[in-house]
């Protein structure tokens, strides 16, 4: 905040919220104040872009009321109050659902592609069988193979489809059902290459 503007909440060191314009659009935007110094400047900006971004209205993604020690919206960053250094910048941790704790995430720092091995299984001979494997982020570029893990020289052994459920805003689940061509059961490998995001 600019030393000639004047916060509107003397209580709070950094708020974010939205008005409506002329024209009826709601514009969001947010505020901290220099309470201290550079690192405490990032930690409640970065608290306040991460709640401006899952709840820009007070309206989307807020937590259980009174589970936050403030009034007022409760949002993903009210119950987390730790801070990390992330590259030099420090930054508070706010609320993962998925992750049932305070977390500072680091992506995207994963360097791509990368590689894996999901699950192996047996598949009875001349029969399908199916597998779903859930939280993949949505932003993951991901392809997948069914191989078979011992030799079976002479022919194709297996086929597999995949099936994508977009599970919520944030994640994937990824059906995937192979069929076994032989009259053989096959020893195999679920295997992911992620490409990028
Ligand atoms: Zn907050």
């Amino acid at each position: 905040m600019r030393a000639s503007c004047t916060r509107p909440n003397a209580n709070f060191i950094g708020e974010h919220t939205y008005y409506t314009d002329g024209s009826g659009n709601r514009v969001h935007f947010g505020w901290v104040t220099n309470n201290g110094n550079l690192d405490r400047v990032t930690t409640t900006f970065s608290h306040e872009l991460v709640e401006s971004c899952t709840d820009p209205e007070g309206s989307a993604i807020l937590g259980v009321a009174g589970t936050c020690s403030q009034g007022g919206w409760c949002e993903i960053g009210d119950v987390c109050s730790s801070a990390s250094d992330l590259y030099g910048v420090t930054v508070q941790s706010f609320w993962s659902e998925n992750d049932q704790r305070c977390i500072v995430p680091d992506w995207p720092a994963d360097t791509y592609p990368y590689s894996g091995v999901q699950w192996t299984d047996i598949l009875p001979a001349n029969s399908a069988a199916s597998w779903f494997t859930y939280n993949w982020p949505e932003y993951l570029f991901v392809v997948w193979e069914i191989v078979p893990t011992m030799p079976g020289p002479g022919g194709a052994e297996v086929t597999w489809r995949v099936q994508i459920e977009r599970a919520s805003g944030a994640y994937v689940t990824y059906w995937i059902t192979a069929t076994n061509l032989t009259n053989q059961d096959i020893q195999i490998e679920g295997r992911y290459s992620v490409l990028g995001h």
